[in-house]
């Protein structure tokens, strides 16, 4: 074995092993605070729900053990076997190194990598979310959405990737500074587009109907000054029972949306604090923050692949010959290495990215506070763990484990008002589910 592939190794088994490990630290928290709901959610949730949530959050977490570990076993197993250097030989044979030939070999291999996760998402869908009377899709939607998801890739990522690759052949050494402001530019249009084009692919949008709530929620953006021409409900209730509430695009596009599903759960009240809450969010720019991050990320990510692209160790670790110049077909390996790794290496800051996306939330809480008037706060001390244990479950990713809602009711001493219970997302391409207790049971 090549020296760096030892390092892949090591780095990979020991994301793999911290990962598990903290999923344990959290579930062994969860249990330890079962019977009892915490105090910042006393009058708020019921025991028999607060239960129910203790037995669905350790669920969910457990089957994220087993799918971690399954992925973990998928990575080393493509990345040490041979496999693609194998297939890329083959690839390259058989379609030849053009342009078109390494976009096209990027995309089919990406496509290929994502379908042994399809069972495992199939399990969480039917099987987990069912269990606790979440799931509400049809095999239909499901398969549909899937092959939505597929069309799109193939329709924008793979004309992208031929224009990065092109991009290279056409600038050279500096090709990645190039790349990356294309692919910047790229986010940015979809950023924009996406409300109007892509979601309604997914979901029905409809204005929120004339009445009682809908003046409410203007009234507020009026009163805290926040330029929206429209509120929209979106059938969240076609695909899940969860609720939640998000805003998108950017400029004059902008728009708040809520699930039908938020609706139905909450009181007018409870809904224009959530409303506060995204308000609060636009107000304090989290999206411009959220938005400059990601394109330094983008650069970064550029950067990092140009110079792996000149590193022959770097190939010859995972099995590559490595060729040198700015020929797509030499470089595309390095793109390709680099799309597997990047996750191992990006977990390490985990804990710095969720802290400060907590800050946020509070942040948009506080707000939401401020505008609506000391009645709906909540703040009151709670349980609170050693601040070791506090960072070290932040790194956990939330998408997966879906504990840190759970925890953060038992850890935090802020505030619960009601948007702290459904789950909160950022516009679209930014999105990121940032609480994560089950809503409510009907
Ligand atoms: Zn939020």
């Amino acid at each position: 074995m090549q020296p760096f592939a030892i390092v892949a190794l090591v780095l990979i088994l020991a994301r793999a092993i911290t990962e598990l490990w903290l999923s344990q630290l959290n579930q062994r928290h969860v249990r330890a605070h079962a019977n009892e709901v915490p105090i910042a959610f006393r009058g708020v949730i019921d025991d028999a729900t607060y239960r129910r949530s203790v037995d669905y959050t350790l669920a969910k977490s457990h089957f994220g053990d087993v799918a971690n570990l399954f992925d973990v076993m998928l990575l080393i197993a493509v990345l040490f076997s041979g496999v693609l250097p194998w297939a890329f030989a083959r690839f390259s044979a058989t379609f030849g190194t053009s342009i078109p030939a390494m976009a096209g070999f990027l995309v089919s291999t990406g496509i290929a990598l994502s379908i042994p996760a399809l069972p495992f998402a199939w399990y969480a869908q039917f099987k987990l979310e069912e269990r606790f009377g979440f799931n509400t899709t049809t095999m239909k939607t499901w398969i549909f959405d899937r092959v939505k998801g597929l069309l799109l890739a193939l329709l924008l990522g793979y004309p992208l990737l031929a224009l990065v690759l092109k991009l290279m052949v056409w600038t050279g050494a500096n090709w990645w500074l190039w790349a990356a402001t294309v692919v910047i530019a790229f986010q940015l249009f979809l950023l924009l587009v996406a409300p109007a084009v892509i979601m309604p692919l997914f979901n029905k949008f409809t204005p929120l109907p004339k009445g009682a709530l809908r003046e409410r929620l203007f009234a507020l953006a009026q009163r805290t000054d926040f330029p929206t021409r429209s509120i929209e409900v979106m059938d969240g209730s076609k695909r899940s029972r969860h609720s939640n509430a998000f805003f998108t695009g950017l400029g004059r596009f902008r728009k708040i949306v809520l699930f039908d599903t938020l609706i139905a759960q909450l009181t007018e009240p409870e809904l224009e604090s959530v409303f506060a809450h995204e308000i609060g969010h636009y107000k304090k720019r989290h999206v411009l923050k959220l938005l400059g991050v990601s394109i330094a990320g983008v650069f970064v990510a550029f950067a990092a692949i140009a110079w792996l692209a000149r590193q022959q160790w770097f190939y010859r670790a995972f099995g590559f010959e490595h060729q040198g110049g700015f020929a797509a077909a030499s470089v595309v390996p390095a793109m390709l290495l680099f799309a597997l790794l990047a996750g191992t290496i990006s977990f390490w800051l985990s804990p710095f990215i969720h802290t400060w996306s907590r800050r946020f939330e509070y942040e948009a809480d506080a707000f939401a506070r401020a505008t609506m008037g000391e009645a709906q706060s909540k703040s009151e001390q709670s349980h609170s763990a050693p601040a070791l244990q506090r960072f070290l479950l932040l790194a956990s990713d939330p998408s997966r484990t879906r504990t840190r809602a759970a925890i953060r009711s038992a850890l935090d001493t802020s505030a619960a008002t009601p948007c702290a219970l459904v789950a909160c997302r950022e516009s679209s391409l930014l999105a990121r589910e940032l609480t994560e207790l089950p809503p409510r049971l009907n």
